[in-house]
């Protein structure tokens, strides 16, 4: 049987991460694959997720199975993080699972379970493995305008008009905050035009939001979510925790559905438990119980904020100087853009054969599409990658 597979094509950014690894220069920045760096290039543990893990060793007495959807504590906590006051909770169903992945993936299950015939409609670009694993499912996919190449923004009007091709029982897929791979973001009003457009069409939002805490804040980042959730009937939204409490490796995610009346919550809920049932029975507990942990803990909270707010505000700083770096460089305001991106990613629109040369001649590694990883740098590296930047894109 094994015989029979065919290779299949590298990850191009985990391919990406190999060359870095294997390139021997010292002045080389990785800005590929996606996670957070501090200043040093390391990922820590958060000190709240540290405190938390050490109370968790020393009061946990069993590692029982917990329950179908996960502890149900943690699907409150995550309502409350990511809804807020924004809708009854009593309309909404929720699961952990394996990582925002899980939840994308389980999200899209459940749209074909309601929907065999649903088209899943992406942003161009979006995180490439979403239309992945909409494929790999044999569901139908239809990408709309999002980002316009020559001012790396978003294009609103052509994201619109794709838009008017969606049909009743569709699922367009928004990304929350912190755009990825571009770093470009609707702005509160233009979600709020979306959203109409979904009710007069008769289809439903997924809102993939993988950085809250990671763009303007907690509850700035969640705004765009809870508006989506207060005017639209229904709402899918797959939270990943895997950045804002940097626990990459314990697979924490939530899908949380959102129905149109809380008479309809048992079978929501019901269909979830079913889903984890089928894909992978019970799903992680560790990093779950951490967030719940932290988010009902006020002293862990605060501190798991402060520090969050740190990495936030690095970020933006980062951000600031290398735009004002660029302007210096090319006398021109070409790449203030990146001051006005959000998250961890910006697509600086260099064509492939740039970002080669930039890889080449600097030891600069960014992603194909021009995406960088702006935590992969630092403020001594900044003025390098200006450098580079400045000279080779034209
Ligand atoms: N959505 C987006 C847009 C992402 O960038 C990521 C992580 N790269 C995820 C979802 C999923 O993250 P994870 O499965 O690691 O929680």
């Amino acid at each position: 049987m094994l015989s029979t597979l065919k290779p299949r094509p590298a990850d191009k950014i985990l391919e990406l991460m190999a060359l870095y690894r294997d390139d021997p220069r010292d002045t080389k920045i990785d800005l590929g694959v996606g996670i957070y760096k501090n200043a040093d290039g390391e990922t820590p543990v958060m000190r709240a997720v540290k405190a938390a893990e050490k109370q968790l060793w020393e009061t946990e007495t069993t590692k029982k199975y917990t329950a179908l959807s996960g502890d149900p504590a943690y699907g409150d906590a995550m309502k409350s993080l990511v809804l807020a006051d924004s809708v009854d909770h009593a309309r909404v169903g929720a699961i952990a699972t394996p990582g925002g992945t899980g939840a994308i993936r389980q999200a899209f299950e459940l749209a074909k379970l309601a929907n065999p015939d649903v088209t899943v409609w992406t942003s161009n670009p979006t995180w490439p493995n979403h239309v992945s694993i909409i494929k790999f499912m044999g569901l139908k996919n239809e990408s709309y305008a999002y980002f316009d190449e020559a001012s790396c923004t978003v294009d609103f009007d052509a994201m619109m008009e794709s838009l008017k091709g969606v049909k009743a029982g569709d699922l367009v897929l928004l990304h929350g905050c912190c755009h990825n791979p571009t770093g470009a973001n609707l702005t509160l009003e233009q979600y709020g035009l979306v959203a109409d457009l979904i009710i007069e069409k008769g289809a439903t939002a997924l809102v993939d939001i993988a950085y809250q805490g990671f763009g303007d804040g907690l509850e700035e980042d969640a705004a765009a979510t809870r508006l989506l959730a207060s005017k639209l009937p229904e709402l899918l939204v797959a939270a990943s925790c895997s950045k804002n409490f940097g626990i990459y490796r314990e697979r924490t995610g939530c899908l949380m559905a959102m129905s149109e009346t809380a008479e309809q919550t048992p079978v929501t809920q019901g269909t979830l438990n079913f889903l984890n049932r089928q894909n992978y029975s019970f799903p992680p507990d560790h990093g779950a119980r951490l967030v719940t942990m932290i988010l009902n803990d006020d002293v862990l909270k605060a501190d798991w904020m402060a520090e969050l707010e740190e990495v936030r505000l690095g970020m933006l700083g980062l951000r600031q100087q290398l735009a004002d770096e660029l302007k210096r460089l090319t006398n021109s305001d070409r790449f203030d853009f990146i001051a006005g991106h959000r998250g961890m990613f910006s697509r600086i629109g260099a064509t492939p054969e740039e970002v080669m040369k930039i890889r080449e001649d600097f030891g600069i590694y960014m992603v194909g599409d021009s995406r960088m990883n702006i935590a992969g740098l630092n403020s001594k590296t900044v003025p390098l990658l200006a450098e580079a930047v400045a000279k080779i894109c034209k």
